[in-house]
């Protein structure tokens, strides 16, 4: 279950909720959260479609207002230029994020794998990682699980 207490308490500092994909952990709470949030949603369409078959499913009349995002189309919101970035994972239209910011820019990858061939889903755009990791930028998250992490390859799912 989600605890919404962090978000809540910084209202008035947060700008958007954006959504790298559509696994529940990820985009579960915000049905909870927003309606007394009300701050601007952003997710691809597949995510945005899942946010409303459970939105739909939990019998919740409250909608969400969400602006649709998609790779290589960067968006501003407030100070900061956002661009989505295809990620392979186990669900399509997964993203990191590049956050550009006035004083440097950050990459979030959200959760991710390095998977030539995924299911349902475009590969890793590394092209567009590696022209990032050419450039400056000041810090990367990562989504990362201690069994993702061991040497060698897994086979595709
Ligand atoms: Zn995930």
């Amino acid at each position: 279950m989600a605890n919404p207490e962090f978000l809540e308490e910084r209202a008035d500092d947060v700008l958007a909720l954006i959504l790298t994909h559509s696994h529940e952990d990820h985009y579960g709470a915000v049905l909870d959260l927003w309606p007394g949030f009300e701050k601007p949603v952003f997710a691809t369409p597949f995510t945005s479609a899942m946010l409303a078959a459970k939105r739909a499913g939990d019998g919740i009349v409250e909608n969400v207002d969400i602006t649709i995002m998609r790779p290589g189309k960067p968006f501003t919101v407030g100070p900061f230029t956002i661009e989505a970035i295809n990620v392979a994972h186990s669900i399509p239209e997964s993203n990191g994020l590049l956050i550009s910011t006035p004083v440097g820019r950050a990459l979030h990858t959200g959760d991710w794998k390095l998977d030539p061939t995924p299911v349902g889903n475009a590969p890793t755009d590394v092209v567009r990682l590696r022209a990032i990791g050419r450039g400056s930028h000041h810090a990367t998250g990562a989504d990362l699980r201690l069994h993702q992490c061991h040497e060698g390859r897994r086979e595709p799912e």
